[in-house]
């Protein structure tokens, strides 16, 4: 059974909207494998962040999908001010979500962009990332260990927020201008 590995606070304007600092080491969690879901479950409080996602395969992150790190904004917040672990709020069932993981031959110039409703929410791409992908698989693989098919989400640029009932989420990732891949979710 794998593990996702989860970076926090990975794009400078993201954490100026969520008034946290900027860290001088990557901040990260994990979801487990049973927190994926092939669709988009809406409870009371769901935030959103797109983020590019990265499958671990041979000693290198040789697939990329767009991903959901599904948060529940004020569980997390709670959390935080009282020191505590994160889990509650990030890694709860359906909390992960993926459009198809595509072979990708380098992480250069990947970008992501997120419309809900038709209107454009998220964008962001690796060059605005403070880790950059070849730092996070090092560091990562160092720290926890990285084993085949154990997949990390590279952090949200800003733009997140709350999931409505009924919201129509479009995920997309790019590379140099090529559409990669796309997702299209209904949350209920
Ligand atoms: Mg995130």
């Amino acid at each position: 059974m794998g593990k996702i590995v989860c970076v926090g606070r990975n794009y400078v304007e993201h954490i100026k909207e969520l008034h946290n600092e900027i860290p001088d080491e990557p901040v990260y969690f994990m979801k487990p494998f049973s927190a994926i879901s092939g669709s988009l479950v809406w409870q009371k409080g769901l935030h959103y962040e797109g983020e590019i996602a990265f499958l671990y395969e041979k000693g290198r992150f040789a697939k990329a999908a767009f991903g959901f790190d599904l948060t529940l904004r004020e569980v997390q917040s709670r959390l935080k001010r009282k020191g505590l672990p994160w889990e509650r709020a990030k890694a709860f069932k359906n909390s992960a979500v993926f459009s198809p993981f595509v072979p990708i031959k380098s992480w250069e110039n990947l970008e992501l962009r997120l419309y809900r409703n038709g209107k454009l929410v998220q964008k962001g791409d690796t060059s605005l990332m403070i880790f950059n992908p070849d730092y996070l698989l090092k560091d990562i693989d160092e720290i926890f260990g990285l084993e085949d098919g154990d997949i990390v989400m590279s952090g949200t640029p800003k733009g997140v927020g709350e999931v409505g009932k009924g919201d129509v989420f479009e995920g997309e990732l790019w590379q140099n201008g090529k559409s990669l891949v796309k997702g299209k979710w209904k949350a209920l």
